[in-house]
């Protein structure tokens, strides 16, 4: 599957909002919407137009380039989100949380999603005991996410894993470090997300 591969930084500053795409570099002086808090391009300073289509598309944007994901698949995720039982606004960012990608982020066992679908993809994990190197996977309740043991001799992922140990692991998974694992537990609830969207947007913008 595709992925965006321009400058990551002016997606921040377009949509107003830090989304971690970075790692260490997003908790320094050095990130760009720090330094330079208003849309990227020669027209970036000038009068801003919010109309409400306007709104509806910055905050598709926004969730689209938080997790990571093109538009086409954003989309096919928004259909599955309206077919399943519930809200659809929360039903897309529970799909959204639980690829493995996200998932081996919010474990700690990646500095952001972007070194997550890296890590992933040269297949550094299990789910379940079977290797997957699929970022877009996406996990169930009581899946167990390993990190392969050859890959765990590798320097970055003991750096990784000694960073684990102080970060905040959202209750709907479960991280035993001691094993290098991780479990879902079960789909988060929307208050259990952190994510920095008005999901109701999204789905108006896609309801038009
Ligand atoms: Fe966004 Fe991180 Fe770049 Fe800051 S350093 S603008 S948070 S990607």
């Amino acid at each position: 599957m595709a992925r965006y591969t321009g400058p990551v930084c002016r997606l921040c500053r377009r949509e107003g909002v830090k989304l971690y795409l970075k790692g260490e570099r997003c908790f320094s002086d050095k990130c760009a919407i720090d330094r330079r808090p208003f849309p990227p391009g020669q027209h970036g300073q000038g009068r801003k137009r919010t109309s409400e289509y306007g709104l509806q598309l910055r905050e598709k944007q926004k969730a689209r380039r938080y997790y990571g994901v093109l538009e086409k698949q954003f989309e096919a995720y928004y259909d599955e989100a309206a077919r399943r039982q519930g809200v659809t606004g929360e039903n897309l960012l529970q799909i959204l949380e639980s690829r493995l990608d996200n998932v081996v982020y919010r474990l700690g066992f990646a500095a952001s999603r972007a070194e997550a679908r890296q890590l992933v993809r040269h297949g550094h994990f299990l789910v379940n005991g079977r290797r997957v190197d699929i970022p877009s996977y996406l996990t169930k309740p009581g899946d167990v996410i390993q990190i392969r043991e050859k890959s765990q001799q590798l320097e970055r992922i003991k750096v990784l894993l000694e960073s684990a140990e102080s970060r905040t692991i959202p209750a709907w998974l479960e991280l035993d470090l001691a094993n290098k694992q991780g479990r879902v537990v079960r789909l988060p609830a929307r208050d259990e997300i952190d994510t920095p969207v008005a999901e109701q947007l999204i789905v108006e913008h896609y309801s038009r």
